[in-house]
């Protein structure tokens, strides 16, 4: 038997981390000749949950094998607050002799022939590596096909036009999109010189990837893929949806607060509850979060809200409820007395476990993509608030290319505007309408979720094209 070892590069941050894992794990499921070598870089910032998740793999999983890279100073904190793409870029870039070092050493020196990297789509600095050592490299773009055609779009233009855009731009046919797309969705960074040139040279990598691993399903983005049947992109492979079932490991995750969460859960009616949580990041000021009681308690819906504090501004710690020494404070007064019977708010949810539960009737989400997909495999459909990154244009693409969710905010060019109690809980009523048309909706895309990574499925039958294009390879070294 032909073995094969494949080197994965994360990038360190759990959103990324959660599907490429998941990923691995489906490889190592399907074709028992691989085994997979990890390379971490640690995280710049304090990251317990990323640093408990990487700790789970290393002691789970038997055919991943984790190798620490050393520690790598950051760039400057005034890079991270000018724009997060070019400190993401140059950080993950002076990494590079490390990912070398550790392949020469670690992997290239044992008797398994490597296939190639498999590295996340911010880590694309390492297909250089990939030339180097003579090893084909396939980027794992953790976001959706339509996302991947926006950063292909992107350096299509630029060679073009050559600048970033400007707050004024009309809206933009963008392929990969079924709508014209309105510049006030498009992600911050494309108005801003550094992060935009970081997102272009990102583009142009991608295209010296052998293949392009997206998380996604056909189904769902039967448009997008249309799109991508232009010469110069390398093939791309839909192996989705990702979705880690089994829940997340975190060293924040209280065991005591989950089994408080599925309790109450369990006392709840079928679909009566609307669960709030915005992603690994996401948090909000004090004024949102009062605005937002406000519509859950005017709304009369039974809700499950995991509510995280934005810090002040110089202070990058996001806190969580049992970090405010008294949310009452931030709270309208007399709310949480008020909603004792129909409420409950906790810190990190075990979101795939909550939105699995019968209880669940509708989801209030930043729409980042493991969220989106998260929900649709559980038949929950979404009113998106979208907060940062790429996530407005995936906000209009679940509502109005596909139909998939309902509009909370969707028009603001700020992601810190305040969203007034009205327009939350007009949003969390029409989310919660059992008979919606986005509801009807959703439940069959649920459906052909779980088709497709199933045998017969578009993903199983696309994840069996990439074994074999994988295997297929000259690998570095002999057997
Ligand atoms: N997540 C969770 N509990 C939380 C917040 C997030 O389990 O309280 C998980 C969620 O299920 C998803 C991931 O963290 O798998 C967040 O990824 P996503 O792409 O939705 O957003 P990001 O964190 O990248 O903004």
């Amino acid at each position: 038997m032909r073995r094969a070892e494949l080197v994965f590069i994360p990038t360190p941050a759990v959103g990324h981390l959660v599907s490429i894992i998941e990923f691995a794990n489906l490889l190592l499921g399907r074709d028992d000749r691989f085994s997979i070598t990890l390379l971490v870089i640690n995280p710049p910032f304090a990251a317990a949950t990323f640093d408990a998740y990487i700790q789970s793999i290393a002691a789970s999983h038997t055919r991943i094998k984790c190798i620490h890279l050393p520690l790598v100073d950051p760039p400057p904190q005034e890079l991270f607050r000018s724009s997060v793409e070019k400190y993401v870029a140059d950080f993950i870039d002076s990494h590079k002799a490390h990912v070398k070092e550790a392949i020469t050493s670690s992997v290239l020196s044992d008797s398994i022939p490597l296939a190639g990297l498999v590295v996340d789509m911010f880590c694309t600095a390492m297909i250089d590596v990939g030339h180097e050592l003579g090893v084909p490299s396939y980027v794992f773009f953790t976001n959706n096909a339509a996302c991947l055609g926006f950063s292909l779009y992107l350096l299509t233009r630029h060679d073009q036009v050559g600048i970033e855009f400007s707050e004024s731009h009309p809206e933009s046919v963008i392929p990969s999109y079924i709508n014209p797309v309105p510049s006030s969705v498009l992600p911050s960074f494309v108005f801003h010189k550094q992060g935009y040139i970081s997102m272009v040279n990102q583009g142009r990598k991608l295209k010296e990837a052998k293949g392009i691993i997206v998380n996604t399903f056909h189904e769902l983005e039967s448009h997008a893929f249309r799109s991508f049947l232009d010469d110069g992109i390398p093939p791309v492979y839909a192996v989705g949806p990702l979705i880690n079932l089994k829940g997340q490991t975190n060293s924040e995750a209280n065991q005591a607060e989950h089994d408080k969460i599925r309790k109450w859960l369990d006392d709840q009616p079928p679909s009566s509850v609307v669960f709030l949580c915005f992603g690994s990041m996401g948090s909000f000021g004090a004024p949102q979060l009062k605005e937002t009681a406000l519509a859950l308690e005017r709304s009369g819906h039974r809700f499950l809200w995991s509510v995280r504090l934005a810090s002040p501004p110089g202070n990058d710690k996001i806190a969580t409820p049992s970090d405010c020494q008294n949310l009452e404070e931030v709270l309208p007064a007399g709310f949480l007395e008020r909603t004792r019977e129909i409420g409950l708010i906790c810190g990190w949810a075990p979101q795939v476990e909550v939105l699995a539960h019968k209880a669940i009737g509708g989801f209030v989400s930043h729409c980042g993509w493991n969220s989106i997909l998260e929900s649709l495999w559980h038949g929950v459909p979404i009113a998106a608030w979208p907060i940062y990154a790429e996530q407005k244009i995936n906000t209009f693409q679940m509502v109005r290319d596909l139909g998939l969710a309902v509009e909370l905010k969707l028009d603001c060019r700020r992601s810190d505007e305040l969203v007034v109690a009205e327009e939350i809980e007009k949003a969390v009523k029409c989310l919660m309408d059992g008979e919606s048309d986005v509801r009807k909706r959703v439940k069959e895309m649920s459906g052909k979720s779980r088709k497709a990574v199933v045998n017969g499925g578009s993903s199983f039958a696309s994840l069996g094209l990439l074994i074999e294009t994988m295997l297929g390879n000259d690998f570095a070294q002999t057997e």
